[in-house]
């Protein structure tokens, strides 16, 4: 199997190979990691006449950039209004608008460079409730707009199920400007977009080791080292053997995907939404229709990274409670990505002394704010442009070490049995005032498919994390909410 894992992306991008450094090089700026923010800073650094290198450890993309879910969404991981209490209104309000713009460049980008194989599909997000609370969601909705400006829309129970036909879902937030990508090909558009502009994309070529003091600041890899007056750290979760305390600063998640195999009428009829859904605040169930018919899922999360075929069963059971009609799907390609979970759930990004900066800590909500901090971080190097001091509030904060991984693990069990319960509840509540009202129970679709063996109420994980305390699990739980949340909009 190639670097790329076996995902749906790998089997469908065209991602020629880019030779190692070999001989020593002297640029104005030299970015550590090709991902998508590595990518994103060298494309916009390069625009502005600058000479730049990009060294990639492995492949460009290989990890969590070329592996993810493909929606590019607005915002951050981290809720609304817990930006709103740390920084303000007005501050949340910029930081809101930066991460629209980041969503910009992405459509932009695969627009004007006309990419290959990017799939651009412009049909929404839905962030669905699966508890009966229309009103907080509604809400929510108008506190966005209010606050944010944001573009959403409060979908009602009914149109929510007429568009996704499951018994458990209620009502939702709509993004309209939100759209899907196949983020492998976005990534190899975007290295010929910047190698175009005249950046150099070294592959195979991991930064060793750095002298960051002086104007001209030295790394050294193992073939030829670079000279280079400012650095840009884009390495995200593997940039520990370089620099430990920075990587000490992410959690890195592991999260797994499948795309099924191709399901023709049996999904148009659970799926008549051509756009994302996401129904959890945490790592499960975020997914799209890929290629027209097939169901690209993903879910659950780990602290360290698994196999991602031992997590297979687990998402299709996923899959089946959400659209009984889909019983016997079955998966043709699995595979996982990590991404770098911050304390505050915010990206880490600005100057962290002369000349050396950092693009990192996008969590789970990277396509929008890679885009964003790459161009914010050139345009600062270039011209000035103050704005990356928008994020000096969300500073490097040490993560925990191994209990701050196992307090992750463990918020992410106890959430989800939360959310497991408060949707049961909602659907009793539901089928008693139906029954009240004298109306027949809520249809459950019948499967169009030959029916298998019912679900076990509780999936298959590959391993537990050790058991802690109960204080230490609600220490840290309180800052370890993932992406993306429904803003509790209740004021
Ligand atoms: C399963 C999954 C689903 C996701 N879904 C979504 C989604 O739908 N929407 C969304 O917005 N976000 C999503 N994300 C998050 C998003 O993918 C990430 O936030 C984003 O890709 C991070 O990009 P990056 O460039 O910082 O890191 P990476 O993609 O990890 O790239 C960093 C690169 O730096 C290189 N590197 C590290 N150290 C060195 C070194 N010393 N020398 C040279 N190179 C080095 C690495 O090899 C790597 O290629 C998802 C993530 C995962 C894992």
């Amino acid at each position: 199997m190639s670097v790329y894992g076996g995902s749906l992306y790998a089997a469908q991008a065209d991602v020629p190979a880019r030779p190692p450094l070999t001989v020593e090089a002297d640029v104005d700026v030299c970015v550590i990691g090709g991902g998508l923010a590595g990518l994103t800073t060298a494309r916009e650094l390069a625009r502005r006449g600058w000479s730049v290198v990009v060294l990639e450890a492995k492949r460009i993309a290989w990890n969590a950039s070329g592996r993810n879910t493909g929606m590019v969404i607005p915002g951050f991981a981290a809720d609304e209004q817990a930006i709103v209490e740390r920084v303000g209104s007005e501050h949340a309000r910029a930081l809101w608008a930066l991460s629209e713009q980041g969503a910009e460049y992405v459509r932009t980008t695969i627009r004007e460079t006309n990419m290959p194989g990017a799939d651009l599909v412009e049909s929404g997000w839905l962030q669905v409730s699966k508890q009966d609370n229309d009103a907080a969601v509604e809400r929510a909705a108008a506190y966005l707009a209010r606050e944010f400006g944001a573009e959403v829309e409060y979908w009602p129970t009914g149109r929510v199920r007429a568009a996704l036909r499951s018994p458990r879902y209620f009502s939702a937030l709509h993004f309209p400007k939100a759209f899907s990508i196949n983020p492998l090909a976005y990534a190899q558009g975007l290295a010929v977009a910047a190698e175009a502009m005249g950046v150099r994309i070294f592959e195979n070529t991991p930064a060793l080791d750095i002298d960051p003091a002086g104007v001209r600041k030295r790394i050294t890899t193992p073939q030829a080292r670079v000279r280079a007056g400012q650095v840009v750290f884009a390495g995200g979760t593997h940039i520990g053997p370089l620099m430990p305390k920075l990587a000490a600063t992410l959690v890195p998640v592991s999260s797994y995907v499948i795309a099924t195999a191709p399901l023709g009428d049996a999904l148009r009829e659970a799926i008549g939404f051509g756009g994302s859904v996401s129904d959890s605040a945490l790592f499960d169930n975020h997914y799209r229709v890929v290629n027209g018919d097939r169901l690209l899922w993903a879910g659950r999360c780990t602290l360290w990274e698994g196999d991602p075929a031992r997590f297979t069963k687990s998402l299709l059971r996923d899959i089946c409670r959400t659209f009984p009609q889909l019983r016997d799907v079955k998966a043709e390609y699995s595979w996982t990505g990590t991404l770098g979970n911050t304390v505050h759930l915010m990206p880490q990004i600005g100057e962290t002394m002369p000349g050396v900066w950092l693009v990192s800590g996008f969590n789970g909500h990277g396509l929008n704010t890679t885009a964003m901090a790459g161009e914010i971080v050139a345009r600062a190097i270039t011209d000035d442009d103050p704005r990356w001091r928008l994020f000096s509030p969300f500073e490097l904060v040490w993560a925990g070490g191994t209990l701050g991984k196992a307090t992750v693990q463990a918020f992410y069990y106890a959430s989800r049995t939360r959310e497991k319960i408060d949707g049961a509840l909602s659907r009793r509540r539901e089928a008693e005032k139906r029954k009240k009202e004298g109306l027949p129970p809520l249809e459950v679709p019948a499967p169009s498919m030959a029916p298998v063996e019912a679900a076990p109420s509780e999936p298959v994980v590959e391993e537990k994390p050790k058991k802690r305390s109960r204080k230490k699990k609600a220490e840290v739980a309180a800052d370890a909410t993932p992406s993306p949340t429904l803003p509790d909009a209740s004021q």
